[in-house]
């Protein structure tokens, strides 16, 4: 059995379905994030995990044991928030040994695992510091080494980087994966920002409205989306809706706007649906080039290290392309004709 398994849990609020259909298992020392738009359901299906908000159905069960019914405390699972709740008027060491006191954790063995908590954060030369006396980033980590010195069985994160500035937020993400590999807990990480999902996670759960969209590795819901919603919501795609179309010697599918696209035949399950192809699988090639497609660029933007150009093609679709700025790479203009290809494999079909 899984370590963490969650079956059909539902939450409903009066008429309102916050989670519904909620199947998932996580292994042991599996790092999970629950990634979704504001209102999609994360927050409460942690809750109902830690124990604070009851399913309306459904089971949950933690190491073998169904703890649906359990309370809150009695559930051995770790908080970690994005306010940190530490207390203002306690040291570092205090604010640890709390929880320690409060779970009748014996002194001498409570001395030691706040040493080796502080050790873990690096923060033993800190620990008589309070908290107003701490940078965020140091804050957070304060909070970590709180939770983990209860050893949780499973530790909960509910956007815990939200409060920090964005280079802080990048560091605490490499910071929050070394310091679970390292103590080997299983995490739920609930996030709404896509990159923070995608660098942290073994695997992602994608939320639809109260449902699982997707479950996968951050490369299978990147290259593999499954509904159009998740390739709009995780990255960029560019769309195109029609039916596959049978031709001689070659598949190809039929935009309703009468651009035709190549698509491998296994693509092509013969129903209507949509393509969804990344903007950086998309490539500009010479007048010559079989099968492109003749277009102009409408937008040229600087995204950084990648050029972001809007093109229009002859059919009137709009298509976004991304392009390295590399040596050897020049940068096209807006009003310049271009032509633009990619490899049948890039187009992901999907069910409309
Ligand atoms: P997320 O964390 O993804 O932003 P939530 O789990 O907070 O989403 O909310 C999911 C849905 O349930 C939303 O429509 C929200 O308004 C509703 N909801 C959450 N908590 C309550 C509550 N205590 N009472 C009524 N509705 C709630």
């Amino acid at each position: 059995m899984a370590y963490l398994t969650l079956r059909k849990l539902k939450k409903t609020y009066g008429a309102t379905v916050a989670v519904e259909d909620f199947d998932l298992s996580v292994e042991a020392g599996e790092f999970v994030a629950l990634l979704g738009p504001s209102g999609c359901g994360k927050t409460t299906t942690l809750r109902m995990i830690a124990g604070f908000v009851p399913p309306t159905s459904g089971e949950i069960w933690i190491r073998g044991a169904d703890v649906t019914a359990l309370p809150a405390h009695r559930r051995n699972v770790g908080l970690v928030f994005q306010n940190y709740a530490l207390f203002p008027h306690m040291t570092v060491r205090a604010n640890i040994e709390f929880g320690l006191n409060a779970h009748h954790v014996d002194s001498a063995q409570a001395d030691e695992r706040v040493r080796s908590v502080l050790a873990l954060v690096g923060l033993s030369s800190h620990e008589d510091r309070f908290p107003r006396e701490l940078s965020g980033g140091q804050q957070q980590r304060v909070a970590l080494a709180r939770v983990l010195a209860l050893k949780p069985d499973l530790l909960l994160f509910d956007e815990p980087l939200s409060n920090l500035d964005a280079k802080l937020r990048v560091q605490m993400r490499q910071e929050i994966r070394r310091l679970q590999r390292e103590v080997g807990v299983t995490a739920l990480f609930v996030t709404h920002d896509q990159e923070e999902a995608m660098t942290m996670a073994d695997r992602i759960v994608v939320l639809d409205r109260g449902r699982i969209a997707q479950v996968g590795s951050p490369a299978e819901i990147y290259d593999r989306p499954q509904t159009r919603f998740v390739a709009d919501f995780i990255g960029i795609s560019n769309f195109f809706e029609g039916a596959p179309f049978p031709a001689a010697g070659r598949s190809l599918f039929r935009c309703t706007s009468g651009l035709e696209i190549g698509i491998l035949p296994e693509n092509a399950p013969g129903a209507a649906g949509v393509l969804a192809v990344r903007p950086e699988k998309i490539e500009f090639v010479s007048a010559d080039a079989p099968h492109s497609l003749p277009g102009i660029i409408r937008q040229a933007m600087q995204l950084g290290s990648t050029m972001e150009y809007l093109i229009e093609l002859g059919s009137g679709d709009r298509v976004i392309v991304h392009e390295q700025k590399r040596p050897r790479v020049t940068i096209r203009q807006t009003g310049e004709q271009v032509r633009i290809t990619w490899h049948p494999a890039d187009s992901v079909f999907l069910q409309s």
